[in-house]
């Protein structure tokens, strides 16, 4: 087909032509001299995106998958006690994750479409008194719901219960698009991937690992190898792997993570969450429901959206492939052929949501859904336009920033 496939899917996002062209380089020699300065940049950006000054990152080949396991054996020893929160498939698998490496996990299971509640962690923690609880399972972004977590709110309870619990949280797809602070709210473990926010190919989890955490990987007996993190961290403080790395991945991160500085971190966070506003208001405008319950837990990075009794989400995924070249997200788990999600994060702007808000409004339209066509891509150009008045709502590229924003400039709204 010709024109651009637009890749509308939660992740994997498109990469921009200046990272691929980062990418695109004779293969260094991963044990030269070239390594460590890029190393360094890397670890540096990445801190800062994390927002974390005594957090520490670690690189693997791999995907998010890779950083829950490694979050995992490097903290917990087996049968420690685990609490999880079922919101949606990857908060399952997480939990999931860590039941198969042999840990003893307490898996609540909750409405998909909600966020995990602080008062039930506060409640379960408060309830363990002898403080059994090894570590609590958090992710960020629920991306198969479109449901963002307040994991400050979490932290608040973990505290007010005087519970002693490691944080491990999953930040896969809100790293880089959602406002995450891994020091303000004492996380002790985040994983991300390179797929989404940080607009790189998939291939490597990137793993950020706080003081207590570290310390407790030398304690602990799971058995790792590949995922022990202990000779990454000591390998990668001088610029090097203990591993053969994704050399060319980290070129291109190292430019991924300069076109965020150039943005500003704030102004990442923003534009995602204008792009998500006016994503919402179109389904809004097509009569339809949006998974997500509560306003406040909106995810700014994926938008789940229900299809109404007797149609199949996936036949209207498949015209908008097929008819459209348009890759809209699959419903996950139990939301298989209930919802179709709709990616807004990573590398876009205002008038890319808008064709892919087109061309989802065609293809409901195609497969027989009754939807008002046009009125989507009205409410959504109608708030753009408004939104884009104000200098906050400007697209990226305008701004001059040199490096990425340091965290006490980065006070977002914590949804
Ligand atoms: N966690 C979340 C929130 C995700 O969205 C995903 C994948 O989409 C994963 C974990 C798994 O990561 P990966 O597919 O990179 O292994």
């Amino acid at each position: 087909m010709p024109g651009r496939h637009f890749l509308q899917i939660p992740g994997p996002t498109n990469v921009p032509e200046r990272i691929l062209r980062a990418m695109d380089r004779p293969v260094p020699d991963h044990r030269g001299p070239e390594l460590p300065g890029l190393v360094s940049e890397v670890t540096s950006g990445l801190t800062q995106i994390f927002q974390t000054a005594s957090g520490e990152i670690v690189l693997f080949p791999g995907s998010g998958t890779g950083g829950w396991e490694a979050s995992i054996v490097n903290t917990l020893n087996p049968h420690d006690r685990v609490l999880a929160f079922n919101v949606g498939q990857f908060s399952h698998q997480f939990a999931e994750c860590a039941q198969r490496l042999d840990m003893v996990v307490d898996e609540i299971d909750l409405p998909w479409g909600t966020g995990v509640p602080a008062e039930l962690v506060h409640e379960r923690l408060s309830a363990d008194r002898d403080h059994s609880y090894a570590a609590v399972l958090v992710v960020h972004n629920e991306t198969s719901t479109g449901v963002t977590s307040n994991v400050g709110a979490v932290r608040e309870a973990m505290d007010a219960a005087g519970h002693p619990a490691l944080l491990l949280v999953d930040a896969v797809s809100s790293l880089g698009s959602i406002d995450f602070r891994f020091d303000e709210w004492k996380v002790d473990v985040a994983v991300a991937g390179t797929q989404k926010g940080l607009m790189l190919p998939p291939g490597m989890a990137v793993v950020c690992a706080g003081t207590r955490a570290v310390a407790r990987s030398d304690e602990v007996r799971s058995r790792r190898y590949f995922f022990d993190w202990r000779p990454v961290l000591a390998e990668m403080r001088q610029g090097y792997f203990p591993y053969t790395p994704a050399t060319l991945m980290l070129y291109g991160l190292r430019e991924a993570i300069r076109m965020l500085g150039e943005e500003g971190l704030a102004g990442v966070f923003a534009r995602h969450a204008r792009l998500a506003d006016g994503v919402r208001r179109a389904v809004r405008a097509w009569g339809l429901q949006i998974l997500c319950r509560s306003p406040q837990e909106y995810s700014n990075t994926v938008t789940a959206v229900v299809v109404p009794d007797g149609v199949d989400a996936d036949a209207v995924r498949r015209v908008a492939e097929q008819r459209l070249n348009l890759s809209l997200g699959a419903g996950l788990g139990r939301l298989k052929g209930r919802v179709f999600r709709i990616g807004h994060l990573g590398a876009l702007n205002e008038l890319e949501v808008l064709a892919t808000l087109a061309g989802t409004e065609m293809a409901l339209s195609m497969a027989g859904v009754q939807v008002p066509v046009g009125a989507g891509v009205t409410a959504c150009e109608r708030y753009f336009i408004e939104a884009q008045v104000t200098p906050a709502g400007r697209s990226p590229g305008y701004s001059q920033q040199s490096a990425v924003s340091s965290p006490s400039k980065v006070r977002t709204r914590q949804k």
